[in-house]
């Protein structure tokens, strides 16, 4: 997909949800491996240190606008992004497609009750998904883990190892893997296991997810500190800019 925007170096993909959907069927289709990838403040700010993570967000084919932040930045930096696609609104997409289409979906990270309880949840809500297999993210055995996945032959992997394991792991070993899709979904199983709630509807429509989440698990606030660190730097690069 090649509408992408740069925001403090890393790519932004600035294509609505449906436009990616049917790329992503186009991809399934002609067996073109590509990997999602969810961009927010926290992991822009974590590739301004790091030009691995950098890199392997940018060579990713998808990178979706996740959080608030970046389609502040977008707007500040004059770019088109005025909407979010979360990394769980994503997935919850793709099960639905993957439900209506027969493609298999195999699950990797999280605990391994975290990892059954999604499933379970997930199998009830779309009765006629494919599911071709699962493992815990704590399987140490990496080698093991490529194995079982190409047992699966899935057309989509969800990776849920958290930032940046999951985009390391993803980058590192697709080559050698017989699926297609690739997404990192960070923290989603636990949501859709049910162990961690979303942020009900009226904060999500006010971009205040960050808030809800504060407030309900207060040991991340040293995470969202990247929030106001990185929309200075977004107006220190617009100044820059337009004095040059
Ligand atoms: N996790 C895992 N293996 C590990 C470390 C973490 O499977 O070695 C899982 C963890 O159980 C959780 C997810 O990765 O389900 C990380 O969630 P977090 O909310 O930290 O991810 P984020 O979306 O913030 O990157």
């Amino acid at each position: 997909m090649n509408l992408k925007e740069k925001i403090l170096g890393v790519n932004v993909t600035a294509l609505p949800i449906e436009t990616l959907l049917q790329d992503i069927d186009r991809r399934i289709h002609d067996r073109d491996q590509g990997r999602i990838v969810a961009i927010n403040p926290e992991k822009i700010m974590m590739a301004q240190k790091d030009e691995q993570l950098a890199r392997l967000l940018n060579d990713s084919a998808y990178q979706i606008p996740d959080g608030v932040g970046v389609s502040i930045a977008s707007k500040i930096l004059k770019g088109s992004i005025r909407w979010r696609i979360t990394g769980v609104g994503m997935m919850e997409k793709l099960l639905q497609q993957a439900n209506e289409k027969q493609y298999r979906v195999f699950f990797y990270g999280a605990k391994e009750e975290t990892v059954v309880k999604a499933i379970s949840n997930i199998t009830q809500k779309y009765p006629a998904l494919q599911l071709a297999g699962y493992i815990n993210g704590y399987e140490k055995n990496n080698e093991l883990v490529v194995d079982r996945i190409n047992q699966a032959k899935p057309d989509i992997v969800f990776v849920a190892l958290g930032s940046p394991r999951q985009e390391l792991f993803m980058e590192k070993h697709m080559h050698r893997l017989s699926a297609t899709i690739f997404q990192g979904v960070g923290g989603s199983f636990d949501v859709f296991s049910g162990n961690v709630k979303r942020a009900p509807a009226l904060f999500r429509k006010l971009g205040l997810e960050w808030l809800y989440r504060l407030l309900s698990q207060p040991s991340r606030f040293k995470r969202q500190l990247a929030l106001p660190q990185f929309l200075l730097l977004v107006l220190k690069q617009k100044s820059k800019r337009a004095v040059s």
